[in-house]
């Protein structure tokens, strides 16, 4: 296999307002999101025809045929290309399915990526993510890879402002959420899908405590409705809440994972341990979040 591996790494929604509705059906959002050091892993190498093969701890929870999004990827990129699409692909998937961290968004792009530079193609980056944005809404800011705000229905992407080096605490309970359940059980739940206002964000945060403080300002409209769906969310937010520096703990996405927020690398891996422990089938691990200074 060609050692040039392409990372898809957890996105992570620090925030994530809902603020509108298109006719179409399709939601408006405010998120700021990030990626953490932690996710699949996708690998494309020369071949006579298309193959994908998927391993690691969450291989069975997808589709292992056309319905993966690494197919669809490359699909649609050979019809963009106007080629045959030829290659062998292996995805080791490490993130838990259906998790609001993004796995199959992250590997969608990891694969256009990884095929574009197989197939020589240098596409033209507006061209990528409309492909990515055909894929699904989060293709484009896993396309992106770096601190972004997210806006529209996930097109509109803004860098950040710089972060300052903080860590991530990921943790699943196991039970999987349709993003599509979880904003149906928003409109039918107290409130009615009410929209939350978008808001300018203001100076750069200085250190993880001002992170923080910053996100504590904002909130993830999907956290409510998860957890009516899934009251394990309740249990993972609690679990993290006890950890010793865990300055902010928040939903990622549609959940069910959630985020705890640490200063430091040691104090956000001696709480994924300690909820590892206490907890051995839920999914719980420590990174850092990507594209902050070293
Ligand atoms: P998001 O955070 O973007 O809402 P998610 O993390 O909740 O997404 P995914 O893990 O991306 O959800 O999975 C969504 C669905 O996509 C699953 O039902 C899964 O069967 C399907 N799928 C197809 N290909 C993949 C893939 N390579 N990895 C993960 N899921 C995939």
């Amino acid at each position: 296999m060609s050692d040039t591996a392409y990372p898809a790494p957890a996105k992570v929604n620090l925030w994530l307002e809902v603020v509108g509705k298109r006719a179409d059906g399709y939601h408006l959002l405010d998120s700021l999101v990030v990626f953490a050091g932690v996710g699949d892993c996708l690998w494309a190498e020369p071949a006579a025809d298309l193959s994908l093969a998927v391993e690691g701890p969450y291989a069975g929870q997808v589709p292992a045929g056309g319905g993966n999004l690494v197919l669809r990827a490359a699909h649609l990129l050979a019809e963009a290309a106007g080629l045959e699409p030829r290659a062998r692909l292996v995805l080791d998937k490490r993130l838990p399915v259906a998790a609001g961290i993004g796995g199959g968004s992250s590997d969608a792009a990891a694969a256009l990526r990884a095929l574009s530079a197989l197939w020589r193609l240098e596409p033209d980056e507006g061209l990528l993510l409309g492909l990515g944005a055909a894929l699904g809404a989060d293709v484009p800011v896993c396309l992106y890879g770096r601190p972004a705000l997210m806006a529209g229905i996930g097109e509109d992407l803004r860098p950040a402002p710089a972060l300052p080096e903080a860590w991530l605490v990921l943790v699943n309970p196991g039970v999987a959420l349709s993003t599509a359940a979880v904003f149906q059980a928003r409109q039918s739940g107290p409130g009615g899908g009410a929209f939350s206002a978008p808001r300018p964000i203001g100076p750069a945060p200085r250190d993880a405590e001002a992170l923080a403080e910053l996100l504590a300002g904002r909130r993830n409209d999907l956290e409510a409705p998860a957890r009516r769906l899934c009251p394990e969310v309740d249990a993972v937010l609690g679990a993290l809440a006890t950890t010793a520096g865990c300055l902010l703990g928040r939903m990622s996405g549609s959940g069910a994972t959630c985020f705890g927020l640490y200063a430091t690398a040691a104090e956000a891996g001696a709480a994924a341990a300690a909820i590892a422990a206490e907890q051995p089938g839920w999914w719980s691990v420590a990174a850092p979040i990507l594209g902050t200074p070293d």
